[in-house]
């Protein structure tokens, strides 16, 4: 196979090319959401991200598998293994069972997802099914001396590592030292960055969930679930595992810890982070409570693959700060762009010397660190061209294998919303003259913009993001 697939490989820093273990066939894995609330539009960069580069993968040709777990025991509030376990926290908020809050929201995800155009990866397998092969990965984990008992729990012997901090350069591990010397400290533990195997004494007593184990009745911690579950669907070798920055320490190192002394060898050679999406107060976080959700966006007249759209104008190595104005500017690029796709008639004689040139730059701009804003140049070059529109609308099939932003078929719904431009344009001059009006501190003014608009049936909200408005 020709391909010249790179990207940026968070354990060797390096713009890697790809060489999977087999030939032709990725095997790939992907951290799924911890089940205890909605995901926001921040964990949903990184699923679209890469659902992105699973696509791009399978666009330059390679079998991909991939398997993605539902987290729905094991992960504490705190990623160090200390605080309440964010499932129950969910149940308790919701006066329900945890495995009722677990059913809502893995629903509720795969219908975002279903919206954002993210596939669905080959296997999914939530955290509870595999109790047993976890206890058995423990169990040889204890055998070979990488693991001891102490105080009830089951822990990860750090100490045993030549190697602990694999993704740190040797400066950082210096400073990792001292990293987590504000986390409550566990006097069971032999080192301070071991890590919960198997809990049987946690703080909290009233964990739900719990199962029988050769170490008394408890729960698997929540780095176990991933090393398990990838190695049951993916065999010994791994090729590409993902997931957002803030799973680099400690998640995916200690899954590394577990897996290679495991199964005595490297485990997986490439690793993919997204980079966080911020808000202005910061990194979004569910913990935080006051999130954005993909039903918040279409609540605000958002179609989701505007903000599809969104993430892919922009690198995944790059931070993003999200804002309603950018999503709005994006908003109208993506109508023009689907509206003008919707023109093109499918009529003329396909160029197959243009569709070639095409192709390989858009496969260049994948393959060079998921270049995905080059990916979106490329089709606006695309429509400038010329050529037929036979040529282009076929191109433009092909490119929406990647893209998922259904660029061919979305420009008839878009003529709906072409009524409503008109009532845009309208109230976007009157938000305008309201943030005028408050800068000159002429309030009442601005109120009364605000009334007017609310006679209309047009309301208003002011949020951390900007002015958003919705019809009453
Ligand atoms: P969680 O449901 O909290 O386990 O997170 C699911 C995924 O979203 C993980 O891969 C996280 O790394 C990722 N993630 C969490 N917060 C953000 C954010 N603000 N921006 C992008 N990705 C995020
Ligand atoms: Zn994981």
């Amino acid at each position: 196979m020709e391909n010249k697939f790179k990207f940026y490989n968070t354990l060797t820093k390096n713009i890697d090319t790809v060489i999977p273990h087999e030939e032709g066939k990725i095997a790939m894995y992907t951290c799924g959401p911890t089940v205890y609330h909605y995901a926001h539009i921040g964990n949903l960069r990184s699923y679209i991200m890469e659902d992105v580069l699973e696509k791009s993968l399978r666009y330059v040709g390679y079998e991909v598998k991939r398997v993605m777990n539902i987290t729905d025991v094991g992960h504490l509030a705190s990623d160090a293994d200390t605080g309440e376990d964010k499932m129950l926290k969910g149940a308790k908020r919701e006066h329900k069972s945890v495995l009722e809050i677990a059913k809502f929201y893995t629903d509720a995800f795969f219908s975002d997802c279903a919206k954002l155009n993210i596939k669905t990866p080959e296997v999914v397998e939530p955290a509870t099914n595999c109790v047993p092969e976890f206890i058995r990965m423990i169990e040889r984990l204890l055998e070979n001396g990488y693991a001891y008992q102490a105080g009830g729990n089951v822990y990860f012997d750090t100490s045993k590592l030549e190697d602990y901090y694999v993704f740190s350069s040797q400066t950082e591990k210096e400073l990792l030292v001292g990293v987590r010397d504000d986390v409550e400290e566990d006097a069971n533990k032999r080192n301070k960055n071991d890590f919960v195997l198997w809990f049987t004494k946690s703080k909290f007593e009233d964990q739900a969930l719990k199962w029988d184990s050769p170490w008394g009745t408890g729960y698997p911690g929540w780095h176990i679930e991933c090393s398990c579950i990838g190695i049951k669907h993916l065999g010994e070798y791994m090729d590409i595992h993902c997931g957002g920055v803030d799973n680099i320490f400690p998640h995916h190192t200690n899954e590394i810890a577990q897996s290679e002394s495991y199964l005595g060898h490297k485990w997986c050679g490439y690793w993919f982070h997204v980079q966080h999406l911020n808000d202005r107060a910061g990194k979004m976080s569910k913990s935080k409570g006051d999130f954005l959700t993909v039903s918040r966006l279409e609540e605000l007249g958002y179609d989701p693959l505007v903000y599809r759209m969104f993430c892919l104008q922009s690198h995944y190595r790059k931070p993003l700060e999200f804002s309603f104005e950018i999503l709005a500017n994006t908003k109208a690029a993506y109508q023009k762009l689907v509206k003008r796709i919707a023109g093109l008639k499918e009529e003329g004689e396909p160029d197959s010397s243009v569709f070639q040139v095409y192709q390989e730059r858009f496969t260049q701009a994948l393959s060079d660190d998921l270049n995905t804003s080059m990916a979106i140049t490329i089709l606006y070059d695309l429509l400038k061209e010329n050529t037929s529109d036979r040529t282009k609308t076929d191109l433009i099939r092909d490119f929406d294998r990647v893209l998922s932003l259904n660029l061919l078929s979305a420009g008839g719904m878009e003529a709906k919303e072409e009524q409503d431009e008109e009532l845009t344009a309208y109230v976007n001059a009157k938000i305008e003259e309201r943030a005028a009006a408050k800068k000159e501190k002429d309030f009442a003014k601005a109120d009364a913009i605000r009334e007017e608009l609310l006679t209309k049936g047009i309301v208003l909200k002011d949020t951390r993001e900007g002015v958003v408005w919705h019809k009453a």
